[in-house]
């Protein structure tokens, strides 16, 4: 007789690490604060986490600095920093399951979603840019008269990074892998949150072998611990991730110091159903893209447009979609949707719900909360939604999906780019002409076709308008981490 059990849950992971990085050693705030660490699903105190705040930074600052300017990371060949970058890939990918296991016990994320996509991307980002790290290189330039012209690609310095709560640890490695491969020195503050999975990436990072200083952690919250980074002079650069209103504050702070800054922000993203696409991939595309991830994603498809004559038959798919999810659990296997982050984005999604039912939407499916532990929400549809509505303009970044209808190709764009975002957009037909015409005019750093939230780490993402500065994975996010060097010499 077998003995084989089939998996139907995962269970919590133990917890290792909750002090602040500096250097080569976890401590203790100097302050001797810590801050609770809350499971979204339970509502418990998972532990307490060091709370770092301006006296740390400025440590974890320092010790970057060093490593920048005459520690072993200064000196290294590019071929051996990919080797680290490589040998920290590795090591995610050892203990996989535990990573996916915490990153699910801090966010509430189910631990299919863990497994199947934060994890594998995380690790495959490092991975690829591990590869880059001996790639990265100037021009000789053909300059008039004797001289000779080269480029150099330096990297610029100390970097501040700056990450929210959604996707903790892929935000790590979407940060450090493009950051490491050039050559910088890093001071991260994961959201407070969410802080358990950089914590734990952080001490493999040590195990893999970087140099003291290289990467340095400081849990703790925004106003402190994020904004002493943002105003430290010997921080060369922000990268952040989060929302635009805590960009313009960065943005502002940051102006003494004139630092190079990145950002990657909100969205309202546009999805576009035409009536001749293959109605079934789309509704299933329509309900990733909003749902995936509890609607906490900054590209979340939650303004879905669909072609008046197909609208009815549409919305009836995607209400059975939006009832058949199952939430629950994270640790349960069946589970595809778990709790919203915490008390604060349960209240503002909540609140959208009820704006959108008094601004004379009709909410088809879901409006409520699901249950009375856990910040649970019912995956939420709502038709008949005007362009004005809060739901149609502003981001929920909940399970709230707002559908409009439409006419023509020319109407839809121009109501597509009726927003200050532009992160992202789909469009759905068997039209390969009107694919590309709505991909060229749509204002969004990227548009799907046919397909949504496929990410790869060679592919850039980034917002045009208010979702963002600059550009990350791919070549292009290792632009925004390297300063461009020319030297001229005289042959004469
Ligand atoms: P979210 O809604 O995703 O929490 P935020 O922009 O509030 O978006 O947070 C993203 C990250 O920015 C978090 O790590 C948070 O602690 C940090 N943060 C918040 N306020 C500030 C600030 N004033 N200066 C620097 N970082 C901040």
């Amino acid at each position: 007789m077998s003995l084989i059990v089939e998996e139907t849950s995962v269970t919590p992971p133990k917890i290792r690490q909750t002090g602040i990085l500096i250097g080569d050693e976890f401590r203790p705030a100097l302050s001797g604060k810590t801050f609770k660490t809350v499971n979204p699903a339970t509502e418990e105190v998972i532990c307490e986490v060091a709370e770092g705040d301006a006296a740390d930074v400025d440590l974890a600052v320092h010790a970057a600095r060093a490593a920048f300017e005459t520690g072993p990371w200064s000196r290294m060949d590019a071929r051996d920093r990919g080797r680290l970058l490589s040998k920290l890939a590795d090591l995610a990918e050892q203990h996989q399951e535990e990573l996916a296991a915490l990153e699910t016990l801090d966010n509430g994320k189910p631990i299919n979603d863990s497994r199947a996509a934060d994890l594998p991307l995380a690790i495959d980002c490092l991975r690829y840019y591990a590869g880059w790290a001996d790639k990265i290189h100037g021009d000789t330039i053909p300059i008039r008269g004797d001289y000779f012209c080269y480029t150099r690609r330096e990297p610029i310095g100390v970097c501040g990074q700056i990450i929210p709560w959604n996707f903790p640890l892929l935000m790590v490695a979407w940060k450090w892998g493009p950051a490491l491969a050039t050559g910088n020195t890093i001071v991260m503050k994961p959201a407070e949150q969410t802080p358990l999975s950089c914590l734990r990436l952080a001490e493999l990072a040590l195990e893999a072998g970087f140099p003291p200083g290289v990467i340095n952690v400081v849990p703790g919250y925004g106003p402190t611990a994020g904004a002493a980074l943002v105003k430290h002079s010997q921080v060369d650069k922000i990268a952040f991730t989060g929302e635009g209103t805590t960009a313009k504050i960065i943005m502002r702070e940051a102006a003494d110091t004139l630092k190079r800054l990145t950002f990657e922000l909100g969205g309202k993203s546009p999805n576009i159903v035409f009536a001749d696409a293959d109605l079934d991939a789309a509704a299933a595309g329509a309900e990733f893209g909003l749902f995936f991830n509890q609607g906490q994603c900054c590209c979340a498809g939650s303004r879905l447009f669909v072609e008046e004559s197909v609208h009815d038959k549409f919305v009836e798919r995607i209400v059975q979609r939006a009832q058949q999810r199952v939430l629950g659990n994270p640790f349960d296997l069946k589970t595809n949707q778990g709790p919203q982050i915490d008390q604060a984005q349960l209240d503002k999604i909540m609140s959208y719900i009820d704006r959108g039912q008094a601004q004379g939407a009709n909410c088809v499916t879901g409006g409520k909360r699901s249950g009375q532990r856990g910040f649970f929400v019912e995956p939420t549809v709502f038709t008949n939604v005007s362009d004005t509505m809060d739901i149609a303009r502003e981001e929920i970044f909940g399970p709230v999906l707002s559908v409009l209808k439409f006419k023509s190709p020319a109407e839809v764009i121009k109501r597509a780019n009726d927003t200050c975002y532009g992160l992202a957009a789909a469009v759905w037909t068997r039209d390969v002409k009107k694919a590309h015409q709505v991909a060229a005019s749509v204002r969004a750093g990227t548009v799907w076709v046919n397909c949504y939230d496929v990410f790869d780490a060679a592919a850039p993402f980034g917002g045009f308008k208010m979702s963002g500065i600059g550009r990350e994975l791919g070549a292009a996010g290792l632009a925004n981490y390297t300063e461009l060097k020319t030297v001229t010499m005289s042959m004469g």
